[in-house]
C-alpha cells in the first residue's frame, strides 16, 4: 500500500527525521487557512498523487510543474488553483495521468545540495538495503540508469538490525563531516525504525537536503507497505486513499480477490497465484495480453465467482474471458456453479473459454455442459490460451 508524500513525511518526522512546516488541504477552506497557517513565507505549492516525477509533470490543461516554489499567499491561491482537480501526468502515472484531489503547502529551503536517501526490500539477498547518493532529486532514475556507480549501496542484514557504524559509513560515503553526520545518522536510524516497525518495503526521501544554513531536511518522501502485515498497523492502514486506487481493486479486495488491473483485452479468472502468472504468461506466448491478474484463491464460494466475474466485465477493455481452474482444495463443481451463477447476474457479453482440472472435475463439466451458458469448454491450458486468444482476434 502506498501512502502520500505528506503522509510519509509526518511519519518520518514521528521517527525524528526533520522536515520542513507544511499543511495539507483537500477543499477551498483548508486551502485558505494551510496557505494562511504558512505565512508570507516562500512557500512550495505540491500536488499530492500516488507517483513520483510531480517536479516534471505537466497537467493535462497544459499547466507546468506539480511542484511550484511561491513568493507569497497570492501566488499559492493561483498556483493551488491551478492544481486542484487537475490532473497530472508525470513519468511514472502512464499517460491517463492521475487527478489531483489534495495539494501539500509546506516551507521553501534554501538548497545547497540534493541527496537520495531509501531503505528497500531486496528480495535477491532477502535484506534490506540502504541506497544512497550524492546525486539526489529529480534526475536519480538517470543516475541509476547511466551511471550506477554513484548509489551507494549497503546490505543491513535482518537480524543484526542497522548499527552506528553503517550510519557512519554512509555518511562519509556521501561527504558528509562534522556535525552533519550526526544530524545523517539522526535521519537515517529514523528512516530504518520507520521502515522496520511500520512493515514497510520502500521509505524513500528525495531529496535529503543540505540547506544553505548546513541542516540536513527531507524535502520529499515516498513510503510502502506490505499489504499483508496491515493487520497490525492501523494507523498505516487509515492512511489508505481510496481516491488513488483502481475501483476494480478495492471492489476485488472488498470480496478477498487478489485482483490487479493490467493492460490487455484477455481478463483471466485462476486459482492461485503461481497459475495465475502461468496462465498470463501463456496468453502472451499465443500473442495475446492479459487484463488482469485474479486470483480466486483456494476456498472461493459463489458469490466471490460472480463478483470476479463482475469486477472483470466492468472493465472496458476486456474482449474473452479466460478460467482456468486447477482444483486441489478448490472444487471444480463449486466454480462451475459460480459460472452459472454469475452468468445469470451479469451480462457475459464477450467469448468465454473454460478450463477446469482436478478436484471434481466430471461434476464441474456436467454443471457447464447442462447450463445455457455460452462457453468453450477446453481441456489443457494451452488449447484455452490458444482458443481465447482466436477468439478475441477475430472479434476485433
Ligand atoms: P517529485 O520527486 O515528485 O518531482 P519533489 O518533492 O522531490 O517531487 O520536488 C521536486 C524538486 O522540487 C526537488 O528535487 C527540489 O529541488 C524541489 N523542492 C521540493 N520541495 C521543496 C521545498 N520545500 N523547498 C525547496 N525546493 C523544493
Ligand atoms: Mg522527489
Amino acid at each position: 500500500m502506498n501512502i502520500h508524500e505528506y503522509q510519509a513525511k509526518n511519519l518520518l518526522e514521528q521517527f525524528g527525521v526533520p522536515i520542513p512546516r507544511g499543511y495539507a488541504a483537500t477543499n477551498t477552506e483548508e486551502i485558505q487557512s494551510a496557505i494562511s497557517d504558512i505565512g508570507e513565507a516562500m512557500t512550495v505549492v505540491k500536488a499530492q498523487i500516488h507517483a513520483g516525477g510531480r517536479g516534471k509533470g505537466t497537467f493535462t490543461d497544459g499547466y507546468k510543474g506539480g511542484v511550484k516554489v511561491v513568493k507569497n499567499s497570492e501566488e499559492a491561491h493561483k498556483a493551488a488553483k491551478q492544481m486542484l482537480n487537475n490532473t497530472l501526468v508525470t513519468a511514472q502515472t502512464g499517460p491517463k495521468g492521475r487527478k489531483v484531489q489534495t495539494l501539500y503547502f509546506t516551507e521553501a529551503c534554501d538548497i545547497e545540495h540534493e541527496y537520495y536517501l531509501a531503505v528497500v526490500l531486496d528480495r535477491e539477498s532477502a535484506q534490506s538495503v540502504i541506497i544512497a547518493s550524492t546525486e539526489g532529486g529529480v534526475d536519480i532514475e538517470a543516475v541509476a540508469d547511466d551511471t550506477p556507480e554513484k548509489l551507494i549501496r549497503m546490505p543491513i542484514s535482518p537480524t543484526m538490525g542497522l548499527r552506528s557504524h553503517h550510519c557512519r559509513s554512509v555518511a562519509f560515503a556521501l561527504g558528509f563531516e562534522g556535525q552533519q553526520v550526526k544530524q545523517f545518522s539522526r535521519i537515517l536510524t529514523g528512516l530504518y525504525k520507520m521502515y522496520w516497525e511500520k512493515n514497510a518495503m520502500l521509505v524513500e526521501i528525495n531529496p535529503l537536503v543540505k540547506t544553505k544554513q548546513g541542516k540536513l531536511l527531507a524535502l520529499d518522501a515516498k513510503a510502502s507497505f506490505d499489504g499483508n502485515a496491515l493487520f497490525k498497523h492501523p494507523d498505516i492502514n487509515n492512511l489508505r486513499d481510496l481516491n488513488e486506487e483502481d475501483p476494480k481493486e478495492i471492489e476485488a479486495s472488498n470480496n478477498d480477490l487478489a485482483y490487479i488491473a493490467l493492460d490487455g483485452d484477455i481478463a483471466c479468472m485462476v486459482n492461485g497465484a503461481g497459475l495465475a502468472m502461468a496462465t498470463m504468461d501463456i496468453i502472451q506466448s499465443f500473442g495475446g495480453s492479459p487484463a488482469n491478474f485474479l486470483d480466486v484463491g483456494g476456498g472461493a464460494n459463489e458469490d466471490q465467482v460472480t463478483a470476479a466475474f463482475k469486477i472483470i466485465l466492468s472493465d472496458p477493455n476486456v474482449r474473452g474471458i479466460l478460467v482456468n481452474i486447477f482444483g486441489g482444495i478448490m472444487q471444480c463443481d463449486v466454480i462451475a456453479r459460480g459460472i452459472v451463477a454469475a452468468a445469470k447476474n451479469v451480462d457475459i457479453n464477450v467469448p468465454l473459454v473454460v478450463r477446469l482440472e482436478g478436484t471434481n472435475v466430471e461434476a464441474g463439466k456436467k454443471i457447464l455442459r447442462e447450463s445455457d451458458v455460452a462457453l468453450t469448454p477446453a481441456e489443457s491450458l494451452s488449447e484455452a490460451a490458444e482458443i481465447i486468444v482466436q477468439k478475441v482476434k477475430s472479434t476485433v
